[in-house]
């Protein structure tokens, strides 16, 4: 009788799947000037083979652009993607890239996903309130509702963050009358005394609706002119 032959057979696993990402695309949303170091978002890839042929390293997919790495990394080992530089709503307001995953086979194998950060705004610009022509000289004589300078405000940011107000404060014998959008001219509204004020200082007011509001603070000098009275 022939003894029975006993065979060891060693199953040595190879490298026959690629790392394979639990979402096509991550979406993610971060505030504007979010602190450097703040988590994004977490990749994860799942690898069924064993040893290093299943061990996951994460990456910036081969074509990121540098304004991308600038602003986001990618921790190869944990797949955490953090922010590393400034974000800027007004600048960026999405960012789209795409992100690999690798194996650390012989050879290696990869899978892809995708990930898309939008960036939410933040009201941090203030106002601006700027002339678009230099204000003119008045007679004293000059009839209420002359204009005297024309005034454009201007806020960057989005929504009620950008939204505009602006006023002449109490007292004056100025206005503000709104033209179209975001241009305004400066009116007389009422009569002038040059023997009272031969120079007229205008205080102008623009604040924004976010919350906090910001706001900008100007003044306009007028001259009124003597005639013969
Ligand atoms: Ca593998
Ligand atoms: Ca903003
Ligand atoms: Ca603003």
């Amino acid at each position: 009788d022939a003894l029975p032959i006993l065979i060891n057979v060693q199953v040595q696993d190879s490298n026959d799947n690629e790392p394979k990402f639990g979402q096509t695309t991550y979406k993610a949303t971060v505030k504007e000037n979010s602190v450097i170091g703040n988590n994004v978002v977490t990749i994860k890839a799942t690898d069924l083979d064993e040893g290093p042929n299943g061990d996951v390293q994460y990456f910036f997919g081969a074509h990121t652009s540098d304004l991308v790495k600038n602003v986001f990394s990618v921790n190869s080992n944990s797949g955490e993607i953090t922010v590393i530089g400034q974000i800027d709503y007004e600048e960026t307001k999405v960012y789209r890239f795409d992100v690999t995953a690798k194996d650390k086979g012989t050879p290696e194998l990869d899978g892809h996903s995708s990930v898309q950060v939008t960036i939410l705004d933040e009201n941090d610009n203030a106002p601006e309130i700027s002339l678009t022509s230099p204000p003119s000289s008045l007679t004293e004589d000059a009839p209420i509702g002359t204009v005297v300078a024309l005034i454009n405000v201007k806020d960057p940011d989005s929504a009620d963050n950008g939204k505009v107000q602006v006023n002449v404060a109490s007292g004056s014998p100025f206005k503000l009358k709104p033209s179209f959008e975001n241009h305004y001219s400066l009116v007389t509204d009422a009569v002038l005394d040059r023997e009272t004020y031969p120079e007229y200082n205008v205080h102008v007011s623009a604040y924004d609706s976010g919350s906090p509001s910001l706001k900008t603070n100007t003044v306009i000098k007028v001259k009124i002119l003597d005639i013969n009275d």
